[in-house]
């Protein structure tokens, strides 16, 4: 019998694509999972679903804990909620962890960088409480609440405490959000100072903070923030270190976690071969960190990296005419 259950959403647009590459990687690698594949985005509808986010994916994952996703497409127009956003409230996944860091053979403007940034991932303006008051004056409500500030910044302490990091940088706009920014503040400063005075905090005004991360990116370690900010500079970083195509993510929670890549469904490279199956392999890496699978998660990632400092199997887009499934190939060539 396999050790684990995973529940599987392909996705949509590149989706299916750089998730059949990384299940295929984990397997040679040694993972034993049933795999529970659920559909999830456009291709839901596409398959009779009447919603984008199905219920049976949804108690699959509360069942089985754990799933490796595909990015999804949420149809805009068309009154449905936004997948991701339906399936972290619901399961409360409310911390996204997302590394960003240097990776070999992969030339960028900076080297040494090793940030991770760990977003809120419940509420601010991802809360979907939007109005129109009268026809051309609509609103958008921006939440935070204590339990959910309080949440994030402690497991960003913990997080760091047990990644032997040294400092969390808060990228705030509570010079103008006062309440809600505020909130945060406040609630990191508070964790910091009666939990975890050993690490370094300091806080900067995120337009500022952005422009320090463009210039020197290695000064930074961990970066919390809300749900939009992350969202935002969470990009930001993945072009720091390679693109979209080399940065993995969790969505995790206390009952469950999602893995899945940073980047979305990129229609326009979807069914071309073409899209980096890195981000995938790296968040299946994360899966089985989170899984106490370290030999296998270790034995991936030397695989990987040693294509990449081989410089032959690259990706389109970090410099290379490797397709996805020919990646996926060479990192199981170099499975030890
Ligand atoms: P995107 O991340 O899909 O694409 C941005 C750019 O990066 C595109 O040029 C794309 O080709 C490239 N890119 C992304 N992933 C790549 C990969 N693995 N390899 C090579 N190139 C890659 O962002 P977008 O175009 O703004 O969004 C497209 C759709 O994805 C939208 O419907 C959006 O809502 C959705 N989305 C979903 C998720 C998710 O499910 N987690 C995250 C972000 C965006």
């Amino acid at each position: 019998m396999a050790k684990h259950t995973i529940v599987l959403i392909p996705g949509d647009g590149i989706g299916p694509e750089v998730t059949t590459a990384g299940r295929r990687v984990l397997e040679a690698a040694g993972f034993s999972a049933e795999w529970v594949e659920l559909p999830a985005g456009a291709s839901a509808l596409e398959q009779g679903f009447d919603n984008v986010l199905p219920q049976r994916t949804v108690a699959a994952i509360a069942a089985h804990k754990i799933a490796l996703k595909g990015p999804v497409s949420t149809p805009i127009g068309k009154g449905f909620t936004s997948v991701n956003v339906q399936l972290r409230k619901k399961l409360n996944l409310y911390a996204a962890v997302r590394p960003a860091h240097s990776m070999p053979a992969i030339k960028t403007r900076f080297e040494n960088v090793d940030i991770v940034v760990i977003r809120e991932n419940t509420e601010g303006l991802y809360s979907g409480l939007e109005q129109e008051i009268v026809p051309g004056v609509v609103t958008s409500l921006k939440v935070a609440t204590e339990v959910a500030c309080m949440r994030i910044a402690r497991y960003a302490f913990r997080f760091a405490t047990r990644q032997h990091r040294k400092k969390i940088t808060v990228f705030h706009k509570a010079n103008i959000m006062k309440l809600s920014d505020g909130l945060l503040l406040t609630c990191a400063r508070r964790i910091h100072e009666d939990e975890y005075p050993n690490i370094d905090y300091e806080e900067l005004i995120i337009d500022a903070g952005c422009m320090r991360l463009v210039q020197d990116p290695t000064r930074f370690d961990i970066l919390l923030t809300e749900n939009l900010y992350g969202d935002v500079v969470s990009d930001l970083c993945a072009g720091l270190v390679g693109g979209l195509g080399v940065v993995p993510g969790s969505n995790i929670g206390e009952d469950a976690a999602v893995f899945e890549a940073v980047h979305g469904s990129a229609p326009d490279i979807a069914g071309k071969n073409l899209a980096n199956p890195l981000a995938v392999i790296m968040s299946g890496v994360m899966m089985l960190r989170h899984l106490h699978e370290m030999a296998i998660a270790d034995k991936i990632e030397s695989a990987y990296n040693a294509v990449l400092s081989e410089g032959k199997s690259l990706t389109r887009d970090v410099g290379g005419t490797t397709g996805t499934s020919e990646f996926a190939d060479a990192v199981i060539a170099r499975l030890k």
